[in-house]
């Protein structure tokens, strides 16, 4: 079984990061895969950061480690190839716009789903012939997804489509700072890499069926999914980047051993 650990370089692994590597070691082989296509975020030292963490767990996994940032061709052809299926559409809104038109009195509640406010289709009727355009989002035309199925902890999952529509809608497929977005690239990567089992936090268990819709329109193959709990800290909340103090390097720096570490991870996913 391949599963994957899939950071982004954008500041220091913490606890959380940990667990969801060493969830993808226990339930196989895994792959690494940094996720580096925000340019501004990302840092180089954060990456050596995250080489230096994973070592100090004792993790190994195949090199070279694919990195997002060199595969921004990959992208664009897949791109090309819902684009010209007509399956992509142009959209200039802003968030501001969004949130307007999605809050109009008539719409009742803006629905969330997981990219934020659900997409009220204002850009829908915009052109989708001719050559791709550049340098604007470009938006997943949801009628145009079928019937989802998919398995999660072995468990078989489904998703009709009236309702993708109405609760994830037309989402952003390409941004228009990046030229792709996190959803087309981890589908797009986790099929090149040949990962059986997607492992990654509970956080982002709701962008799993546009995941799915992805590979069924790419042709590319569904994995399976392993969404695993979340590390909290002693309030409850989730661990986050910014939060320095829950760091890897910040255990190792105040003596912790890694497995002392990790034997406190598995045994209670609260933040010592
Ligand atoms: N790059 C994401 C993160 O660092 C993980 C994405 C994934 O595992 O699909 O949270």
């Amino acid at each position: 079984m391949i599963t994957r650990f899939a950071p982004s370089p954008t500041g220091p692994l913490h606890l959380g990061h940990a667990w969801a590597a060493m969830v993808a070691d226990d339930l196989g082989d895994m792959h690494l895969r940094i996720e580096d296509i925000d340019r501004q975020r990302s840092k180089p030292h954060w990456e050596a950061a995250i080489f230096d963490d994973l070592h100090w767990l004792g993790l190994i996994w195949p090199e070279p480690v694919m990195r997002q940032s060199e595969r921004m061709a990959e992208y664009d052809d897949a791109l090309d190839r819902l684009w010209s299926r007509g399956l992509l559409y142009p959209c200039i809104c802003n968030r501001r716009d969004i949130r307007a038109a999605a809050a109009a009195p008539q719409e009742g509640a803006p629905l969330l789903g997981p990219d934020g406010v659900v997409y009220p289709g204002t850009c829908r009727a915009a052109s989708r012939i001719g050559l791709r355009p550049r340098d604007v989002a470009l938006r997943l035309d949801a009628d145009a997804v079928g019937a989802l199925t998919w398995t999660e902890k072995d468990r078989p999952q489904t998703m009709d489509p009236a309702t993708f529509r109405r609760s994830i809608g037309d989402v952003v497929i390409a941004r228009r700072d990046f030229a792709t977005s996190y959803h087309l690239a981890v589908v797009v990567d986790d099929a090149a890499q040949g990962i059986d089992l997607v492992t990654r936090g509970a956080d982002l268990v709701e962008a799993t069926p546009i995941h799915v819709a992805l590979q069924t329109l790419l042709d590319l193959p569904t994995p399976g999914y392993h969404h695993h709990d979340l590390v909290r800290d002693g309030e409850g909340r989730r661990l986050a980047k910014r939060d320095d103090a829950r760091s890897l390097a910040s255990y190792r720096d105040a003596g912790w051993s890694a497995d002392a570490l990790k034997a406190h991870l598995r045994a209670d996913r609260t933040a010592p």
